[in-house]
């Protein structure tokens, strides 16, 4: 293997390690009980971090096959220990009902161990709080009708749809395709934005973004007051129904924020969303009536910065040669 491809890998390997390394820090703000090495000198990752940041400070010349190899052994130890805890985690976790206070969401693990979901098998996730728990700014009858019938009808008709196409497949019978295909873009994009949505808020949140994600505001946007004005206007002036979505693009390296209109029709398909915001009449109208502004307005409050950081650090590591 040539030099470069030893540094990339040591590169990309840097980056995971810290991305964990992020996370500790972000799970023991929420929930101490996962840290079991307050001490950094006999911390693992940390270890590693310093390994690679060492083993990339000499020149590409000097890099051994056998350094490679040991951090490379290093990192999967680290890797497979993570992926246990995380088992663990899930098996403890079990059933938390409706009124699951535990701000954590099955897709917030370290390492997820690949489970493909069957075909016609997509399941809705549990709020990852109570239905009250965003009030004043979302209330209970909302996360509801929201989360309990609205999302679960999107469920349904994304696994109707799979299953319909797998008959296709099956018969060689594809004259309904053009139907099908538009049931399982609808439903799976309003499957997945809801799955995102959820975990973008919290009672917690509000306030200004922290960690790197701040950091990538700043450069792209100038500042966050300019972001939030923007996304804003952005989700304010969807025309009809759709939302608003903070984007990290592999292929430009940078945040971009964009309007769906029609959920369906996304206009860039390439792309991570990281912060996403429900203007759907059914998800404000109860409450804030004709009222969007305000209702975007007082979203900010709950945003969960925490979630998207995280959705940052590892959509991050995702990066197409920049044309
Ligand atoms: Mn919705």
């Amino acid at each position: 293997m040539p030099i470069y491809a030893h540094q990339q890998y040591l590169h990309s390997l840097l980056s995971w390690a810290k991305s964990v390394k992020e996370e500790e820090r972000w799970r023991r703000g929420a929930d101490g009980s996962l840290c079991h090495n307050e001490d950094q000198e006999s911390d693992p990752v940390q270890k590693l971090i310093q390994y690679i940041e060492q083993a990339l400070k000499e020149a590409p010349q000097a890099l051994q096959k056998t350094d490679i190899e040991w951090i490379h052994q290093f990192a999967q130890e680290i890797y497979q220990e993570r992926l246990g805890m995380y088992q663990e985690e899930i098996m403890d976790d079990g059933d938390h009902g409706e009124n699951g206070h535990k701000q954590k969401a099955a897709d917030q693990g370290t390492v997820i161990p690949l489970q493909p979901v069957p075909v016609g098998g997509h399941r809705l996730p549990p709020l990852p709080y109570a239905y009250d728990a965003l009030e004043p700014y979302i209330d209970e009858q909302i996360m509801r009708l929201h989360h309990d019938q609205h999302h679960r009808s999107y469920v349904e008709g994304l696994n109707r749809a799979e299953k319909k196409m797998e008959e296709a497949r099956r018969s060689g019978d594809f004259s309904l395709i053009k139907h099908w295909e538009r049931e399982a873009a609808f439903n799976g994009a309003g499957h997945y934005l809801h799955t995102i949505f959820w975990n973008n808020m919290s009672p917690d949140g509000g306030g200004e973004p922290r960690g790197d994600i701040a950091t990538q505001i700043k450069q792209d946007f100038s500042s966050f007051s300019r972001f939030k004005k923007h996304f804003s206007e952005a989700a304010k002036n969807v025309e009809g129904v759709g939302w608003a979505l903070l984007v990290w693009s592999p292929r430009s390296h940078r945040l971009a924020i964009l309007q769906a209109e029609k959920h369906q029709y996304l206009s860039q398909q390439d792309i991570v969303p990281l912060l996403v915001l429900d203007v759907w009449e059914h998800a404000y109208y109860l409450q804030y009536q004709t009222d969007r502004a305000k209702y975007v307005d007082n979203w900010w409050n709950i945003v969960n910065w925490d979630d998207v950081n995280r959705r940052f650090l590892e959509a991050r590591t995702l990066r197409w040669a920049p044309y």
